[in-house]
């Protein structure tokens, strides 16, 4: 089955405290695209501007994502630049340049309306609206958000909440969502607000999940070396989404072991600038880890 994924398809500047990186392939949607794309078919939905490198456009291919639904519109791609202080966890936004997405209203092709798993990635909610009243008859659709749209767009996300089975957010969105400091009572908060499972990222110390069958403390997998962590969160729910979307069995039976495979892919992700390791990865990798981290976890 196949994963349908919106978000920003974008160009990201990132500067670390040991290299500086420009116009790298970015964007929530690529991330989680192309770690979705390990496990199942995956159709991209996006907007790109002229400037859009071609080489990006095969790097896509080379991962046989379905690029139907990726436009290309007058102007330039979403253009984000972020800096890293010296432990890699902190970062800062230097610029976010919008560029075709302020405008962007996502079509999806007649093939994209039935896909039964959607990720909507993170981009404006009102965007994540515009896909899901176009979607027919999805089986699992997951948002991740950020704390822009928490501090800009609080009414539409809580609509959106309303819409979606699932929702992953970072801790300190979690906080700023729900004003909880305790992690547990935030997540009963979020149920509340809509979604039966929640996860809650807690970046290196991985992520806790809340559904119907009780909590999941999913292990990040212990790495020495970060080299740059942008994406990391979008590639954790891309690999989830798309590991469920081709495991056998109910959604309570397989999230536990997406939320691994998903983990797992993130870990690749930190290990290269942009997605540049992702892109090198093949999927016996990921297997292995996934193997290591049982075993990590097995008591
Ligand atoms: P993460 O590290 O998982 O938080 O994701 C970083 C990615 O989010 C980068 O590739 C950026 O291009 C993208 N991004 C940054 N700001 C925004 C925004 N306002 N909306 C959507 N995506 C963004």
């Amino acid at each position: 089955m196949s994963v349908l994924i919106v978000g920003t398809t974008a160009l990201d500047s990132i500067k670390t405290p040991n290299a500086e990186n420009p116009r790298l392939l970015g964007g929530s949607a690529s991330h989680a695209a192309v770690a979705a794309s390990f496990f199942s078919p995956v159709k991209l939905v996006g907007g790109v501007g002229e400037d859009f490198p071609k080489k990006y456009v095969e790097l896509y291919r080379r991962h046989k994502i379905d690029l139907e639904g990726l436009q290309t519109l007058p102007g330039k791609t979403f253009h984000w630049s972020g800096e890293y202080e010296l432990n890699m966890n902190n970062r800062r936004t230097l610029a976010t340049e919008l560029g075709v997405i302020e405008t962007y209203s996502p079509t999806l092709p007649k093939t994209y309306q039935t896909a039964p798993f959607v990720l909507l990635g993170n981009i404006a909610p009102a965007l994540q609206h515009r896909v899901l009243d176009q979607m027919q008859r999805a089986k699992f659709v997951v948002a991740d958000s950020m704390d822009l749209w928490l501090n800009i767009a609080l009414p539409d996300l809580l609509k959106l909440l309303k819409r979606v089975d699932g929702f992953v957010l970072n801790d300190s969105e979690a906080h700023q969502l729900t004003k909880e400091d305790n992690v547990f009572t935030a997540l009963k908060k979020i149920h509340a607000l809509g979604p039966k499972y929640v996860i809650i990222k807690k970046g290196s110390h991985g992520s806790i999940l809340s559904g119907p069958k009780g909590f999941f403390i999913c292990p990040a997998y212990p790495l020495h070396k970060v080299v740059d962590p942008t994406g990391a969160g979008d590639s954790f729910v891309g690999g989830m989404m798309g590991y469920l979307a081709t495991a056998k069995g109910s959604i309570d039976s397989n999230i536990r072991r997406a939320m691994v495979y998903g983990s797992v892919t993130a870990s690749f992700c930190c290990e290269g600038f942009g997605l540049n390791t992702t892109t090198k990865t093949k999927r016996s990798d990921i297997e292995k880890r996934v193997k290591e981290l049982e075993k990590l976890t097995k008591f």
